[in-house]
């Protein structure tokens, strides 16, 4: 049944202290819980920014490079139903100052006719295809798959039938979170096969990448040079604001498109 608006309202609330909560998941119990009730069965992929694409130099053929968006692209296409939200309740909880709060997530499939239709409306495709290209042109980074924790605050019935795609910010996204939780529930928001990012002997240790840029704070500075951890989902933001051009992203399997596109089908049913 759609959730009431005042559940909406409840959400946004407990937004300032969703670190605190995540980080909570650590304790086993609690973790176990809070990943059977909201994370069960997720698979969510970060998509590399567009623009960061040709650079790659291990693909021979760059001819046949496809763009990371293709993914999201496949999927409106495949959809019949299409649903975006009226705002983004993370960056509006947050008040952000930095991208806009009118560019929320977009969800697909037959799910979307379970959410109360006040939150957002009932798009077209070349409208949800429009969305998610101003979502793009504003720095904001897709993150798309199968999220629980969307079926269960909208209240869809059948999980297997909503799709999430998330326009993401380094400043007030839900996914953030991402590196304080639990790795069971964390191991399931993944970069895209093949996409690697490194930081070369370019770097003058300037800091730029390490400033607000990353979500999952996954760059620092170690000594005088940028570092690189595991918690990297490959987006690429900290390639772009590099002025020496000292990190790279390389792309080491042809296949990483039909493998996103693949890893969903099996998912989610947009139909
Ligand atoms: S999940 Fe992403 S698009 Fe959706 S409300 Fe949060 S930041 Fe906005
Ligand atoms: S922005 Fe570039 S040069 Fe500056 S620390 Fe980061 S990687 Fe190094
Ligand atoms: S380290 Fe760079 S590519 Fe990796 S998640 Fe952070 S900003 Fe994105």
């Amino acid at each position: 049944m759609a959730r009431p608006l005042w559940f909406g309202e409840l959400l946004k609330k407990t937004f300032p202290n969703i670190q605190l909560i995540a980080k909570l998941t650590k304790v086993p119990i609690i973790g176990r819980l809070v990943d059977k009730l909201l994370f069960e069965g997720d698979n969510i992929i970060y998509l590399t920014q567009d623009k960061l694409i040709p650079i790659n130099q291990s693909i021979e053929k760059q001819d046949d490079l496809v763009l990371p968006s293709q993914v999201l692209e496949y999927f409106i296409n495949k959809a019949k139903y299409h649903f975006i939200m009226n705002t983004c309740i993370c960056r509006e909880s947050l008040d952000c100052q930095d991208y806009p709060q009118d560019l929320g997530c977009l969800f697909m499939g037959e799910g979307i006719l379970d959410i109360n239709p006040r939150l957002g409306k009932k798009v077209s495709k070349e409208e949800a295809l429009d969305h998610s290209k101003k979502c793009r042109e504003a720095g904001l980074v897709h993150l798309i798959g199968r999220n629980k924790l969307d079926k269960q605050w909208l209240g869809v019935e059948d999980g297997n039938k909503l799709l999430t795609v998330c326009n993401c910010d380094p400043c007030c996204c839900l996914w953030r979170i991402t590196p304080v939780l639990t790795p069971r529930i964390s191991s399931k928001v993944t970069k895209m096969t093949g996409v690697k990012v490194k930081v070369t002997d370019k770097c003058i240790g300037c800091g730029t990448c390490t400033k607000d840029i990353c979500f999952v704070d996954a760059i620092h500075l170690v000594g005088k040079r940028a570092s690189i951890n595991e918690n990297c989902k490959g987006c690429g933001r900290c390639v772009s604001v590099c002025p020496q051009n000292a990190i790279e992203l390389t792309i080491e399997d042809e296949q990483y498109i039909k493998k996103a596109i693949r890893r969903i089908d099996k998912l989610v049913d947009v139909i």
